[in-house]
């Protein structure tokens, strides 16, 4: 499940070319960083590391493991990637140009359920003010099992009772 885009200013390439221009020793945006960047954002969904660099070798592109994980840390710290960390798993997702949400996250499947709450948000804007706390971000994930494999399990238990 996929929220909808916000609209953004600049392509993901561009914020990734600028951040990298204009750090303290300013990096060259090599061609396999931008092919990542394009792979990564040609559609939204979470992925962890290992999945990436599948994916990208499954694709044919000839990109290192090391390469893949430093970009990824760059694309964090350049704000296009937000990072996730769901149990012992390190989950990445689109950050530019898709809006503040939170999740929950079924122990059984694995599945991600995206969702935004104006609650908590505004609990959150509350309490970081209370305590003068200059917010840059948060991960709020629940834990537990999906309506589907809820339901499977209802279903198991019903026939293990016949
Ligand atoms: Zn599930
Ligand atoms: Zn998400």
């Amino acid at each position: 499940m996929s929220l909808p885009a916000v609209p953004v200013s600049q392509s993901p390439e561009n914020k990734f070319r600028e951040y990298l221009s204009s750090r303290p020793k300013p990096q060259r945006f090599t061609d396999q960083q931008r092919v990542l960047v394009q792979h990564i954002f040609a559609q939204h969904e979470h992925f962890d590391a290992d999945q990436l660099i599948l994916d990208v070798h499954g694709a044919g592109l000839n990109i290192s493991r090391a390469t893949i994980y430093r970009t990824l840390s760059k694309l964090v710290d350049a704000g296009l990637l937000r990072r996730i960390e769901v149990g012992t798993r390190t989950v990445y997702e689109h950050d530019y140009g898709y809006p503040q949400h939170e999740h929950m996250v079924c122990e059984r499947c694995g599945k991600m359920i995206e969702f935004q709450s104006e609650s908590i948000q505004a609990a959150l804007q509350q309490v970081t003010e209370q305590n003068q706390f200059l917010a840059s971000g948060h991960t709020l994930v629940v834990r537990g099992v999906c309506a589907e494999c809820n339901r499977a399990r209802n279903a198991k238990r019903r026939l293990d009772l016949i």
